[in-house]
């Protein structure tokens, strides 16, 4: 069993990665916003509590993103691994997820962590914004706010990590071609 985190502040190209990952390696990619998405727009009950954290830029209370993750994972019992976008983002989740996994026996292989300056990724959200029709890539204050809370309560599970998981926590540069970033993630994959 193969299981990745892809791990990175909003607009590093984790999403991107994943989709193509888990299409190249069949991993089942569970990315916890697009969950939080989907609810929103069939306006379910989980829907409705995410939606005012996510249109602020707030990140969703971890007991509702960890319930979520621990049923999404139930529901996949016969994977042969997992990309897990978008999550961990606190301590809290990443402690939660470590006795989950360690309950179903499936440790984590690699964590690739996307690595981009703040003024790129504003400019790349701005960007998707138009695009993706997203309200939170749309106001430069949300962004940098989403940023302000990574740099804050994420970044600092890349020291959890590596105290973890040493070599297979692995630093790419976010700031290069697409297909360039999968390739060199795959070969590190392939590596080991
Ligand atoms: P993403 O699609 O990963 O950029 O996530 C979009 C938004 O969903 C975030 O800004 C949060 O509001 C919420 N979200 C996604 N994943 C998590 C998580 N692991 N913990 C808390 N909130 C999350």
């Amino acid at each position: 069993m193969i299981n990745l985190v892809f791990f990175g502040p909003p607009g590093s190209g984790k999403g991107t990665q994943a989709e193509i990952i888990s299409h190249a390696m069949e991993l089942k990619h569970i990315s916890t916003g697009d969950i939080f998405r989907n609810n929103i727009k069939n306006n379910t009950e989980l829907g409705v509590m995410a939606k005012s954290y996510m249109n602020e830029g707030k990140l969703v209370p971890d007991e509702l993103t960890i319930n979520l993750l621990s049923k999404e994972l139930d529901s996949y019992n016969f994977a042969k691994g997992f990309i897990f976008d978008g999550f961990p983002r606190t301590l809290i989740q990443a402690e939660s997820f470590d006795i989950l996994l360690n309950e179903k026996q499936m440790p984590i292989s690699f964590v690739f962590s996307l690595e981009l300056g703040e003024d790129i990724l504003v400019n790349r959200l701005l960007k998707r914004g138009v695009v993706s029709g997203r309200s939170d890539d749309k106001d430069e204050d949300i962004i940098r706010n989403r940023i302000k809370i990574y740099n804050k309560q994420t970044s600092l599970l890349k020291d959890y990590y590596i105290n973890r998981i040493g070599e297979s926590f692995i630093k790419i540069n976010g700031d290069q071609d697409i297909d360039i970033i999968s390739k060199e993630i795959l070969l590190n994959i392939k590596r080991r």
